[in-house]
């Protein structure tokens, strides 16, 4: 069964490799939240009841005028959109179910499978990949499963928590109770994302309540969803039926999902392999959707691209059919990849070499039944050179008459390409600031530069 279930997957070195061959991508392990570090700690679940408690007093709502609580009148939506400049195929997995194991120290989800945690609350929806590309640039929104008052709600703490911590409320949240007295948390949203609506008014299904974060006991941007009947998490409720949901008997999804969502989440062309930092740092896709003739993306052999494809829930044993196809449909370039474990998701890339014809091409990824593809565009123009990285590698004056100074950190080796990818000069940069002299006449060259973590810089420079 699924062995890797608080795991996120990250990529880990083995992408220097030169050849069309199919580079597997190794999967590490992260720490997720865990009984030792749950989302809600249980000295929270008791200063949020107080809030509760004190806020309907305060908007004198009466709870005895609720339904009873063992009801399921409120049918949830999904409480996460995409911001409309996410074009990826999928955006998110779930992470962690309620734990349906009263024992202390095992854990069930309603599924009867372990997707859970010992003693959690809630569930948590993941975003992925790049969750903190996606965290600062706002492209996944929580949005209100259903209509409600918001009866508490809190903002201004930190968001990029990599571990559970602290005690106490840290978590940037929302609380709105339903009109037959049920209750949701949207719970670890990023700072300063909180909706501006105020407690003791409604918002609709579908109304932003705010982004995902990694504010509170959160170990990556991840929304913790927890449903209560009532106004205590003693009236917990798992929003999913199944045969091992001791809470409650009957879903209180509008429309539930499976509980493997098997699919392509996304595939994507890159001009090098992705940066997966240590939390919380911001992931650097390095992706690119228009590949200039002739190409050298940094680390990779002349004319080839990275084609990367983001799996959920994969299944051993399933088959991913890839495929390049040419601006007229036709298969350009096609192989297949067999999943060997059951993971929660899975990222796989691969070195392939480039059409050298203009025109709009598809990457596509089949896995499932499930189809996710991506265009990328090959064009000539001599003047395209991507850079990479360049922060570090300061090259002035650019344009320059073949003279020009190089800043970056002593004891690197630079190296100059022409754009056929041919390297013609090598030096060593002796001194942070060092004068170069270039042998070459007037043109368009590059500059690449490894760090000592093998990261690669690329300057575009113009000799005049
Ligand atoms: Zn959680």
């Amino acid at each position: 069964m699924m062995k890797r279930i608080f795991t996120l997957v990250v990529l880990c070195g083995v992408f220097t490799i030169k050849t069309p061959a199919q580079n597997l991508s190794e999967i590490n392990t992260v720490k997720e939240n865990d009984a030792g570090n749950p989302c809600i700690s249980p000295l929270e679940y008791a200063l949020i009841e107080k809030r509760i408690s004190d806020n309907m007093k305060a908007l004198h709502i009466d709870s005895s005028s609720f339904a009873g609580g063992s009801r399921a009148v409120t049918l949830l939506q999904w409480p996460l959109k995409p911001s409309v400049n996410l074009h990826d195929c999928s955006y998110y997995f779930i992470s962690a179910h309620v734990d349906q194991n009263t024992a202390s120290g095992a854990f069930q989800d309603y599924n009867c499978g372990t997707i859970a945690y010992d003693g959690h609350g809630g569930t948590d929806i993941a975003i992925w990949p790049y969750p903190f590309v996606k965290m600062d640039n706002d492209l996944v929104e929580v949005v209100a499963a259903a209509p409600g008052i918001i009866i508490d709600k809190h903002d201004g703490e930190f968001d990029k928590n990599c571990v559970g911590v602290g005690s106490g409320l840290t978590a940037n949240y929302v609380i709105v109770q339903h009109a037959d007295g049920s209750t949701v948390l949207y719970w670890h949203m990023k700072k300063n994302s909180i909706t501006t609506v105020a407690i003791g008014q409604p918002v609709a299904t579908g109304d932003h309540i705010g982004v995902v974060g990694s504010s509170g006991s959160s170990s990556g941007p991840h929304l913790h969803f927890e449903i209560w009947s009532g106004n205590t998490a003693a009236t917990r409720v798992d929003p999913f039926s199944g045969t091992c949901n001791l809470l409650n008997a009957s879903s209180w999804w509008a429309a539930q999902k499976s509980y493997l969502e098997t699919a392509v989440i996304k595939v994507s062309v890159n001009i090098t392999d992705a940066v997966f930092p240590a939390c919380p740092a911001t992931e650097t896709p390095n992706e690119s959707t228009t590949y200039q003739i002739p190409f050298q993306g940094p680390g990779l052999s002349p004319g080839y691209a990275k084609f990367y494809i983001f799996l959920r829930n994969e299944v051993s044993g399933l088959i991913a059919d890839l495929s390049i196809l040419n601006p007229n449909g036709s298969t350009y370039l096609s192989w297949t990849y067999t999943s060997n474990a059951n993971t929660l998701v899975g990222l796989w890339a691969y070195s392939k070499v480039l059409p050298t014809t203009d025109g709009i091409y598809t990457f596509r990824a089949v896995y499932n039944g499930d189809t996710c593809s991506s265009e990328f565009e090959i064009t000539h123009n001599a003047a395209g050179v991507v850079e990479v990285n360049s922060s570090y590698l300061n090259i002035y004056p650019n344009p320059s008459n073949g003279n020009f100074t190089v800043e970056t950190n002593a004891n690197q080796v630079i190296e100059i390409y022409n754009l056929l990818g041919e390297k013609f000069y090598e030096t060593e940069i002796t001194d942070p600031s060092t004068t170069v002299t270039l042998p070459v006449k007037s043109g368009v060259y590059f500059c690449e530069l490894k760090d000592e973590r093998n990261y690669i810089q690329r300057k575009k420079i113009v000799v005049e």
